[in-house]
């Protein structure tokens, strides 16, 4: 079997007046960059690549790069490519838009891989150990108006928090690092509750932070029971993380912008997360994942992967986080704490919510593992060509 072509295309829709804002920046749009594999005998695979950035320099290693050496060449196992286009750019593309289109094509060909053996990705990477995976809301986002009066927005926030908790979810994420301590130590306040205090609350900084601004804002969280605190400094700064993580007993979660076994090594070594978030479509794709796993566990790192994107993101994500083992193993594992969660972002995204024949959604606060050969998804046709174009 030979790959017969490789086309990438970038999804894009504005958000019009539903943007919404991180610590770093606005989301005036949603983007995706998404690549479809084909082999001679008619096999296709679906692969993305990326998150936040712009998806053209992704499509061009994939298009210029990636694509030219695979195209009329045996399909080989996933693993022993990726291995091979690692070699070929390590020269000058270990971290980034060169692993992120590595990803790309990685997930593709574990599609194509799962398709001719007539199983899912999952039972390819170790085997499932469990149907579905526990959801957590990711949204409280900012919306703009805040920053110019956060206390008019409260009212809203609250409403938005109580919405998720309706929706069945037992976990939300929100959003700080735009506004000052004390500001967003509001938001958290309103936002607890208006959640009670059964709901977990994880926040996210998005790296919004210094060491001494981090860990006064993880005291003042303590508080408010907060279980996860997200990226509190740059993810290049380890010794950071390491001062963060010891100066509070809130779990420290980072890496979703983090490349391979290598970088998430670091990470490791460094001491500096409790909880590894290795995107799948950004770090490597399937077959980094299994080192990165396997890497965690040894030293005691819980593993939830990060999850944006669209719907191929979302399938790729429930995957691996079916074949992750109870960490640690006990005999009522119970979610976050030895049982793997899916971050479902709950910001508008019509590439999650159309791309998919059949989109991926929560039944009882739960997101269902695809059981169909390769990621078992239909992508629609009609939602790529209305949202894309061949880049
Ligand atoms: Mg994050």
């Amino acid at each position: 079997m030979k790959i017969k072509s490789i086309q990438t295309y970038i999804l894009r829709t504005p958000l019009g007046n539903e943007r919404f804002y991180s610590s770093q920046c606005s989301f005036p749009e949603r983007n995706s960059f998404i690549v479809k594999v084909e082999t001679d005998d008619g096999l296709v695979g679906w692969g993305e690549g990326g998150q936040y950035g712009p998806p053209e320099p992704v499509a061009a290693v994939v298009k210029h790069v990636l694509a030219p050496k695979l195209i009329n060449q045996e399909l080989q196992n996933p693993m022993k490519i990726w291995e091979q286009h690692y070699a070929d750019t390590r020269d000058f593309g270990q971290k980034g838009t060169y692993i992120e289109a590595l990803s790309a094509i990685d997930i593709a060909l574990w599609d194509i891989y799962g398709q001719m053996l007539h199983q899912p990705v999952h039972n390819l990477i170790g085997g499932p150990f469990r149907k579905s995976i526990t959801a957590y809301a990711t949204g409280c986002y900012y919306r703009g108006e805040d920053v110019l009066n956060y206390k008019a927005s409260l009212p809203k926030l609250a409403e938005e928090a109580r919405s998720y908790v309706d929706a069945g979810f037992q976990i939300l994420k929100m959003k700080v690092g735009l506004l000052s301590i004390e500001e967003d130590i509001e938001r958290v306040r309103t936002i607890r509750e208006a959640i009670g205090p059964d709901t977990c609350l994880l926040v996210d900084c998005n790296h919004a932070y210094n060491v001494f601004t981090a860990v006064k804002m993880a005291k003042e969280l303590e508080k408010f029971n907060v279980r996860w605190l997200e990226e509190p400094v740059v993810p290049e700064d380890r010794a950071g993380y390491r001062e963060v993580r010891s100066s509070t007993s809130i779990a420290i979660a980072g890496g979703e912008c983090e490349f391979t076994r290598f970088g998430f090594r670091d990470l490791f070594v460094g001491g500096c997360v409790d909880i590894a978030q290795p995107d799948i479509c950004v770090s490597g794709g399937f077959s980094e994942w299994m080192k990165i796993q396997a890497l965690a566990s040894s030293f005691g790192v819980t593993v939830i992967p990060h999850v944006w994107g669209s719907g191929i993101a979302l399938a790729a994500a429930l995957h691996v986080l079916a074949s992750i083992p109870p960490s640690p193993h006990t005999a009522h594992p119970v979610p976050l704490q030895n049982e793997p969660i899916v971050e479902y972002d709950r910001n508008p995204n019509p590439l999650r919510d159309e791309l998919l024949t059949t989109p991926i959604t929560l039944q009882k606060g739960k997101l269902p593992v695809p059981h169909n050969p390769g990621l078992g998804i239909e992508v629609n046709l009609d939602a790529v060509s209305k949202y894309s174009s061949e880049f």
